[in-house]
């Protein structure tokens, strides 16, 4: 499975905002946006002129790399969003957060969407009984996820329910249990990504 191993601290930088990408030290004064406040490499205090094709890329590419998503599956993402009913900036984001590794970040089992991608490979975690071992599987209302008793990572699946500080309402979450339900398709105020997405839109719909 294609995925992006890069640095994850430079892409932070590279978007000036925190994006979460490494669990527990995210919290921590350790965090490169915290040390090191502009962007990486040899330009990056060198204040650059901020095009409208530039503001909508860094906002796509923000998007893109708050989710782990590599370009091409963010575009089939926007083509199936933009076919559907409704609000397509919003549609896109319904099925980013629909995501199986998101929703193991959101329901605090997993300290950031890397950790719960690699439970998720190793098949660690079922859907309604069933071992589902697709990060991106999209989570329907109604589905129940739970982690299988068998497993070795039942100890660091509830450390990271200890750095969660709210359950989106969307969702229904036994950390006892280490189980949880999804309840309906969340709504665009209950998502709190930190991006603008008509400006993806507007980029991609040129
Ligand atoms: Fe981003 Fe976390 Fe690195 Fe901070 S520690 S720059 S939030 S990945």
């Amino acid at each position: 499975m294609a995925r992006d191993r890069g640095p994850q601290c430079k892409q932070c930088r590279r978007e000036g905002i925190k994006l979460f990408l490494k669990g527990e030290r995210c919290l921590t004064d350790k965090c490169g946006v915290e040390r090191r406040a502009y962007p990486p490499g040899e330009h990056g205090r060198i204040r650059q002129k901020q095009s409208e094709y530039r503001v909508q890329l860094r906002e796509k590419q923000k998007a893109r790399r708050f989710y782990g998503v590599l370009e091409r599956q963010f575009r089939a993402y926007y083509d199936r969003a933009s076919r559907q009913p409704g609000v397509t900036g919003e549609n896109l984001l319904r099925m980013l957060e629909a995501r199986f590794d998101n929703v193991l970040v959101r329901l605090g089992f997993a300290a950031s969407r890397r950790q719960a991608r690699q439970l998720i490979l190793h098949g660690h975690w079922t859907v309604d009984g069933r071992r589902v071992d697709i990060p991106s599987y999209q989570l329907r209302p109604g589905q129940v996820i739970t982690l299988r008793t068998d497993t070795k990572v039942v100890d660091s699946v509830r450390d990271s329910t200890d750095l969660v500080s709210a359950i989106p309402a969307w969702l229904q979450a036994d950390h006892d249990g280490l189980t949880a339900k999804v309840l309906r398709p969340p709504e665009r105020t209950e998502i709190d990504t930190p991006v603008q997405e008509q400006l993806i839109v507007e980029l991609y719909s040129k």
